[in-house]
């Protein structure tokens, strides 16, 4: 579905990611592992249109997706999840998943003026979408919570609801677990889960929880030093000496 080519990113002389070429299959679950620094987000970055490449090919089924911006990326059902930007978390977490963009067009605010009608129905069908992902999460008790008083795990949640908001193909998650309690986690984990079998989602996740990963993840990409250092089966990748040397080495 995806396949990253000798892709460069440097900030100045600094190669961040340095010639990585990877592949993630349609319908799969990519865990993406590696040390600190060792190019992770960048990558992410740069494959969600965040980022230019300072060289390098992306390509998502076949077609050439390099230096697309986020919103093209988004309209191909491409999407990396994001922290909550701060004027959300004052709004519930109901409308946070009602605002997700791509539902919001200039054509909208004169429906509103025109056809009044028409744009309540439209906010009907989307708030009964936003309350069965509420649902399909198990958080439809936080429907009326304003999401800044959300817990770490469950900002995470409402950002892989939001992905649920349009028709996503693929997921990039960037760090599930951090600060995010066991149960939680275990939460988000069955979510990716469900949306991998039930909904055909492919996903690429960064995550250093190693439990997390061997449960969910396969194959497995390891990344070190900008570069992919190996790829395999969690169990494979765990007993592999040049990804424990990479560890132990920073
Ligand atoms: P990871 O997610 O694997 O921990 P990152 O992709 O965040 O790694 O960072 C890789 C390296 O690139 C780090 O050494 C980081 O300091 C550097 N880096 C990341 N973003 C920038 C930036 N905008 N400017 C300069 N250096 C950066
Ligand atoms: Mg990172």
């Amino acid at each position: 579905m995806i396949r990253v080519e000798d892709l460069h990113r440097h900030f100045g002389g600094f190669r961040a990611v340095d010639g990585a070429s990877l592949t993630i299959r349609e319908g799969s679950i990519t865990g993406l592992i590696g040390p600190n620094g060792a190019g992770k987000s960048t990558l992410f970055n740069v494959i969600a249109g965040v980022l230019p490449p300072t060289s390098g090919k992306v390509y998502m089924d076949g077609e050439d997706i390099t230096g697309l911006p986020p919103h093209a990326l988004f309209h191909r059902g491409l999407l990396r999840t994001f922290q909550l930007a701060h004027e959300f978390a004052s709004m519930t977490v109901r409308e946070n998943l009602m605002m997700v963009p791509g539902q919001q067009t200039g054509e909208t605010i004169w429906k509103t003026w025109f056809k009044r009608g028409q744009i309540w129905r439209e906010e009907d069908a989307l708030r009964r979408r936003a309350d069965e992902v509420l649902d399909f999460l198990t958080i439809r008790h936080l429907a009326h919570e304003k999401a800044g008083n959300l817990s770490g795990g469950q900002k995470k949640l409402l950002e892989l609801g939001r992905t649920m908001m349009v028709d996503a193909k693929i997921v990039f998650l960037d760090e599930v677990g951090a600060g995010v309690n066991r149960t939680l986690l275990g939460t988000i984990g069955d979510a990716i889960v469900r949306l991998n079998r039930e909904r055909g989602y492919t996903f690429c996740v960064i995550e250093h929880d190693m439990d997390f990963i061997g449960k969910l993840c396969d194959p497995v990409i390891v990344m070190a030093e900008g570069k992919v250092l190996a790829e395999g089966s969690a169990a494979d990748i765990m007993q592999n000496e040049e990804v424990i040397e990479a560890y132990l080495g920073t």
